[in-house]
């Protein structure tokens, strides 16, 4: 079976793609490489030591995509590419909409006319916005998000139900990922950010191997058990089995129509200042920080009720809290540079 993999060079799309690799798909990676290295894909095919047909294009390039389509046979889109700093996409807002929404459009339109009906989005958190109450689950209405980031992804998201209406043929998954974080544990692909990262464990590894003096941590004075920020953690190689779990199920489910939404997440909130804990006693290194004002934007808390995941999809995050601070830390202990030489 093929699957085009769009943005399938960055982070959660490598790690993916890996994991489609050994359960022996075929894999169509497509990426522009504005925030990624065509190495990861080098890396990834070398771990699983299997072929990758890689396309260097971007999604709002519609001519390129159909070539794409005119070259293979697939089956299913998983979306992945996007732009993904929330504070950018205040400043940038247009680019944003630009990339991820237009540019999701137009992946939809080519499949269409290529009769190919299967599609996997790549949703967040962010989606339930500020008036949903935590742990969130997939039966709340959509929130409004407090970025143009979040909101491309409500936009998608609304974007995919009215499609779902008006083609009786259309199957999609939104994936609503928490927060994935780590890295695959042979330490060879990982999350590698350009410039200083946004997310908090990239920047925590930086501190570690030296490349950032401190780290500082938005909001001490939270309403949460310590008054810092709670989030729901959970390692990108579950996360990637996740995809794999949609996917099968999509597979299963022929007579599904429609769109269904899964929130991938383990159930539980950590803090920040539990997060720096978890990481210095899981790898021996001393994160020194300062508490700095909040962050604009920043909830509070929140989870996921991650039930439907596990109930539908039969999938569940099983990696701990110390796996994905000893894996974060081979990547980035491995590679101080990420992918560059
Ligand atoms: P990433 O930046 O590492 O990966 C995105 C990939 O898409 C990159 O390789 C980039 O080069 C590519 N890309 C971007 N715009 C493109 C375009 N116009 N055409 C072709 N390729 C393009 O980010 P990631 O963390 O792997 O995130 C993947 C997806 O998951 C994104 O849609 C993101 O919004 C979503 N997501 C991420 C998180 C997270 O915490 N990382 C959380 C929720 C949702
Ligand atoms: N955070 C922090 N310092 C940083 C980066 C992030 O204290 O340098 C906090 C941030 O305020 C939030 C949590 O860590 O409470 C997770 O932030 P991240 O950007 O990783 O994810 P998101 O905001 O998408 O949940």
């Amino acid at each position: 079976m093929q699957v085009l993999v769009t943005g399938g060079a960055g982070y959660i799309g490598s790690h993916s793609v890996l994991t489609l690799l050994e359960n022996d798909y075929e894999v169509i990676v497509y990426d522009n490489l504005c925030n990624s290295s065509a190495e990861s894909i080098e890396r990834v095919k070398r771990l699983t030591g299997k072929s990758v047909d890689f396309i260097e294009g971007d999604i709002r390039d519609k001519d390129k995509l159909r070539e794409v389509f005119e070259h293979h046979n697939i089956s299913v889109v998983i979306h992945f590419a996007a732009l993904k700093a929330v504070g950018e996409s205040t400043t940038i807002p247009l680019s944003y909409f630009q990339s991820n929404v237009h540019g999701t459009v137009c992946v939809l339109e080519v499949m269409k006319e290529f009769g190919v009906n299967n599609f996997i989005f790549s949703s967040s958190a962010t989606v339930y916005g500020e008036e949903n109450d935590v742990p969130y689950d997939e039966n709340m209405k959509l929130g409004t998000p407090s970025s143009p980031y979040g909101a491309n992804k409500v936009m998608v998201e609304r974007i995919l139900q009215d499609l779902a209406i008006s083609d009786p043929q259309f199957r999609a998954v939104s994936l609503r990922y928490f927060n994935p974080i780590g890295a695959h544990e042979s330490g060879e692909i990982g999350e590698d950010p350009s410039g200083i990262p946004n997310n908090l464990l990239p920047y925590v590894a930086q501190v570690a191997v030296g490349k950032r003096a401190k780290l500082n941590i938005f909001g001490g004075d939270y309403p949460t058990q310590d008054g810092s920020c709670e989030r729901d953690y959970l390692h990108v190689m579950d996360l990637a089995e996740g995809h794999l779990a949609a996917l099968e199920w999509l597979n299963k489910n022929e007579s599904f129509r429609g769109v269904e939404a899964f929130n991938l997440g383990t159930g539980n909130g950590v803090s920040v200042f539990a997060i720096v804990k978890a990481f210095e006693s899981a790898t021996s290194k001393a994160i020194p920080f300062d508490v700095a004002p909040r962050r604009s934007g920043d909830l509070p808390a929140f989870w996921a009720n991650a039930n439907k995941a596990n109930t539908q999809l039969n999938w569940q995050a099983t990696r701990s809290l110390t796996q994905m601070m000893k894996d974060t830390w081979h990547w980035q202990s491995n590679n101080p540079n990420g992918y560059a030489k």
